[in-house]
């Protein structure tokens, strides 16, 4: 653990505001949006909503620190980032209470959530080492080329409410340890940890304006997605408004990474350890409500067989699944949704399903947590087909779907028409099969006997096909090619000999 014994008081009151540079900003847009507690269903604080004006100013501060931040060393910038590191270390469980307290997911998975993120910390205070570029002496008879990875100046964070430390920690660390000035526009519905974590970065002596926090929705998006002071965006969220980010960026002449929404199957083969499938679904179909972007929320056994088997398994464990407010004791295994809004439209899913003509297993509509908060219970359908719209959408709520293959080529063809391909994993003991599987699927990340394959944060996370637009993925080697541009300086030191001026194309030798 960190030697810092400093803990940062965070208190996120009744209006949580914006963070411009290096201090808190009152947002004087005159809108805001409520934000809840998931598990009470009260009113815990109003968070402000930018103008464009207002967005125009966390630009302006982010453009004014750019040129000292990009000309101090990259070993300095590591070392600010080791001491952000160890303050969040410090203020952990305070981090994963504002995460509990407005997403509603369990205590332990929002610790989960946390140190995934510091997870890239942890891989951008290696920055030095990423940025050493290319270098080639003699390309030619005294002719030197080498690359300097330059940052881009003032870069843009987007991002989803499901994830409100871990997401914007794929973006930020990076691109300020590439020398970039960074504004986060985080999710409207919980607001307060993107905030605090403003705070730990000044406590760790990182230049006002460098990091700033811009509270907001569309309006404020849109300025970051117009003005010409912003060079790239990073934005995480659901599918249509990732390729109307990438869309608009793009016509705006910015770099643009926009990962959007999932649908994730898991192949269960009729070789595969039942007792490992079946926790392992229940984690990955359940955890944090269903909520993640990598949740399971398919399940493809391969032969009737496998298929009844694994619901007579599965019906029992969703039915006794322990759901409450996350920071209660002893702690339970699912909290509620993040909003009434978002309860109600995975509610109206599981109506869908049962007028589709989906079988219904398990009920989570009857759930009641004594009329408080935005709960609803585990959910299981079986013999769901790939037509049907419970299979087609993402639902982002704690609703598994069984859809029945005859064989592995079957199975493999659902998954690869599918409009989505963020994730997807296999459970067998047949190596031949993992290897096609691999191989054959149109899918990001997969996993083998892994059912939740997110990369770690020295490799690179992103899906295939309408999960995710532009090339490059969050984090790893590929976050920091997103966040420089490559300069690259041939030379040569003429050692006295002048020759005048050549008018043919140079060429090497
Ligand atoms: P969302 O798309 O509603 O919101 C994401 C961000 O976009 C928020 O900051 C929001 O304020 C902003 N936004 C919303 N509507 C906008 C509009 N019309 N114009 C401009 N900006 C707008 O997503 P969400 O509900 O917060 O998050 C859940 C979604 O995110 C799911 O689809 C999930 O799969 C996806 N997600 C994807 C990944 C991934 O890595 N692929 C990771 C996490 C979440």
């Amino acid at each position: 653990m960190s030697t810092v014994a400093k803990e940062v008081s965070f208190q996120a009151g009744e209006q949580i505001d914006h963070y411009i540079g290096g201090q808190r900003v009152a947002g004087k847009s005159g809108r805001t949006a409520p934000v809840y507690n998931p598990a009470s269903g009260a009113q815990s604080a109003q968070v402000a909503l930018a103008s464009a004006d207002e967005a125009r100013a966390a630009i302006a501060a982010a453009d004014a620190a750019f040129e000292g931040w990009a000309n101090t060393t990259p070993l300095t910038r590591a070392r600010v980032l080791f001491r952000f590191k160890a303050l969040v270390e410090q203020n952990f469980d305070k981090m994963a209470e504002l995460i509990t307290r407005e997403h509603g997911k369990t205590f332990s998975d929002a610790k989960g959530e946390v140190t995934r993120g510091l997870e890239v910390v942890e891989f951008a205070c290696g920055i030095p080492h990423l940025l050493k570029g290319e270098h080639s002496m003699n390309v030619g008879g005294g002719v030197d080329s080498f690359s300097l990875m330059e940052p881009l100046g003032v870069v843009a964070g987007i991002t989803p409410f499901n994830f409100p430390a871990m997401v914007p920690m794929w973006m930020y660390p990076i691109a300020i340890a590439c020398g970039n000035t960074f504004v986060l526009k985080p999710s409207e519905k919980d607001p307060s940890a993107p905030l605090y974590m403003a705070e730990l970065l000044k406590e760790a002596g990182l230049p006002d304006g460098v990091f700033n926090v811009l509270q907001g929705d569309k309006e404020a998006v849109d300025v970051l997605l117009e003005d010409p002071r912003v060079q790239a965006v990073s934005f995480v969220g659901s599918t249509p408004i990732a390729e109307y980010i990438y869309a608009t960026g793009s016509a705006n002449g910015k770099r643009v990474q926009a990962l959007g929404g999932a649908k994730n199957h898991m192949v269960v083969m009729p070789d595969a350890d039942m007792d490992q499938v079946v926790d392992a679904l229940m984690g990955a179909a359940y955890g944090s409500a269903g909520e993640r972007c990598m949740a399971i929320s398919v399940a493809v056994p391969v032969g009737e067989e496998t298929a009844d088997e694994l619901i007579r398994r599965l019906k029992p464990r969703v039915e006794a699944l322990k759901i409450g407010d996350g920071m209660s004791r002893p702690e339970p295994e699912m909290g509620p949704l993040v909003t009434a809004e978002h309860a109600a439209k995975v509610r109206a899913y599981i109506d869908i399903g049962e007028q589709e003509g989906a079988e219904l297993v398990v009920d989570g509509r009857g759930f009641d947590n004594d009329g408080q908060g935005f709960f609803l219970g585990g959910t299981l359908f079986d013999r769901v087909t790939d037509k049907m719209r419970i299979h087609a959408e993402e639902i982002f709520g704690p609703v598994l779907s069984v859809v029945r293959a005859g064989d592995f080529d079957e199975a493999c063809r659902i998954i690869n028409a599918h409009e989505f391909g963020n994730g997807t994993s296999i459970f067998t003991r047949d190596g031949d099969a993992a290897r096609q599987y691999a191989k054959k699927i149109q899918v990001g990340m997969v996993g083998i006997n892994v059912p939740i394959p997110v990369p770690m944060a020295f490799h690179s996370f992103g899906g295939w096909k309408r999960s995710r637009f532009g090339v490059l993925n969050a984090h790893g080697e590929e976050g920091v090619r997103f966040y420089t541009q490559l300069k690259t300086v041939t030379q040569r030191w003429p050692t006295g000999i002048r020759k005048g001026g050549e008018f043919v194309m140079p060429t090497m030798k």
